[in-house]
């Protein structure tokens, strides 16, 4: 029997905020969780985004919160009494606009708070009055420190993307911002892995926490179908723009690893004429929300981005997601193709692996127990040098260069290719024993 969100002791406002917002059952997260945040208990969660974990924790603050909800126009009755704190600027703007979303129905405040924009429009909001605030450390201690928000009065803390901020190096910042909660009752930290630094943390941050963990979205998700392409380095960029083509792809998200190789590639697509716009830590704040909104409206075809920029982005059920560059750290693979084949829907992951990328081509098999295989795209085997067979008419005269090769026959691939650079490399002969 599937659980109703009625099930879970939620305020009747924020029961009606979900109900209009379509969700009929609570995702596996937010059944487990909600409950346990309702009784008070601190919890370590393990949740990707895309499973709901937003909800997970937004839902059951909003009703711990309900009782507070005031109409008075006095700041000391809006004392802050939640922080959610996040890694990213574009994960604390989702957040907060999921906080506004199931709370439309509560005089509660909330608003957001973090780098890159105006900070006394934060000032005067804050100075007003709130009870949530969903910010980015850096952001919250600059201020902490202008005396425009006050801490003191924080019940309920949320770390969201602990293993981000871990890994942002963001660890510090928080340990700062603890010191100020003196009246903390209840901690919640959500991570994607469960790794060592994180259980640490946890033991540091959290009071005997109930861990939840719900099972990895894509990891096992078989509506992700995984196409490996092994290809040369410096034909990838052909190889995507040929892909998009033939795959027909309308809205494509291609993963680089760096700032630089993802406006490369950004600026190669543009030539290709395709509407391509890349997002990474270097751009600032409002371009990157005005590209995601291109985007997400289907106004951009191909978005590039870098790890870190796509992180926590709530962009829901590509078809298509790129592996451009394989990441070299297998986890980010799996956040990578976690934007695809969401909610019931199927969704293709595409990685090309160069000769380079070996033992992060090992280290991803290893890490999600799958066999992976690495199948040529015809006309660019690696090896080869054809150009691939053209994919629209050409109109008007040739261009200067634009030569036709034949594309030569496959040679036979092997079974079960165990290292990719054994298919780069020239045969050899049988060794004799
Ligand atoms: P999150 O993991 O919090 O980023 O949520 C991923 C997406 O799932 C968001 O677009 C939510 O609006 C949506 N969502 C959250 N809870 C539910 C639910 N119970 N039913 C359907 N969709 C949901």
């Amino acid at each position: 029997m599937n659980m109703s969100f009625a099930d879970l002791g939620l305020a009747p406002e924020v029961l009606k905020a979900v109900a209009d917002q379509g969700y009929e059952n609570p995702t596996p997260i937010q059944a487990k969780a909600i409950p346990v945040v309702l009784a008070g208990r601190d919890v370590l969660g393990a949740a990707q985004t895309g499973t709901g974990k937003t909800a997970a924790f937004t839902l059951p603050i909003l009703t711990k919160l309900a009782p507070m909800a005031s109409n008075s126009v006095s700041p000391a009755r809006h004392p802050v009494r939640a922080l959610i704190l996040t890694p990213t600027r574009e994960l604390a703007d989702q957040v907060s606009a999921s906080v506004t979303t199931y709370g439309k129905q509560l005089a509660l405040r909330s608003t957001m708070v973090f780098g890159g924009v105006n900070m006394e429009e934060q000032s005067k909001i804050l100075r007003g009055g709130v009870e949530i605030v969903v910010a980015t450390p850096g952001r919250l201690l600059d201020h902490v420190q202008q005396k425009t928000i006050s801490l003191g009065q924080v019940e309920i803390l949320v770390l969201d993307e602990a293993d981000r901020m871990l890994d942002m190096g963001f660890i510090p910042d928080i340990r700062r911002i603890l010191d100020l909660l003196t009246n903390r009752k209840q901690t919640l930290m959500f991570s994607a892995t469960f790794s060592p630094e994180i259980k640490k943390l946890a033991a540091e941050f959290l009071n005997n926490p109930e861990t939840i963990e719900v099972a990895r979205q894509n990891a096992t998700n078989e509506m992700v179908k995984q196409e490996l392409h092994p290809v040369e380095s410096h034909r990838k960029q052909k190889l995507l723009a040929h892909l998009i083509r033939t795959h027909g792809m309308t809205q494509v998200i291609a993963f680089c690893r760096t700032k630089q190789g993802a406006d490369q590639l950004a600026r190669d697509l543009k030539r290709e004429r395709f509407s391509v716009e890349a997002i990474h830590g270097d751009r600032l704040q409002s371009a990157r929300m005005e590209t995601l909104a291109a985007f997400k409206d289907g106004k951009v075809q191909v978005l590039v981005a870098t790890d870190v920029a796509a992180r926590g982005l709530d962009i829901n059920d590509l078809p298509y997601v790129v592996n451009y560059d394989l990441p070299h750290n297998a986890e980010d693979y799996v956040h990578r193709i976690g934007r695809t084949g969401r909610a019931g829907a199927s969704g293709v992951a595409i990685s090309f692996v160069t000769p380079e990328d070996d033992k992060y081509f090992e280290a991803i098999k290893k890490l999600i127990k799958k066999d992976l295989q690495l199948v040529p795209v015809p006309g660019f085997s690696p090896g080869t040098h054809a150009l691939p067979p053209p994919t629209r008419p050409r109109s008007g005269p040739a261009l200067m260069g634009d030569v036709q090769v034949e594309t030569p026959q496959l040679p036979p691939l092997p079974k079960r290719p165990q290292q990719i650079a054994a298919l780069f490399l020239p045969p050899k002969a049988p060794i004799q024993r």
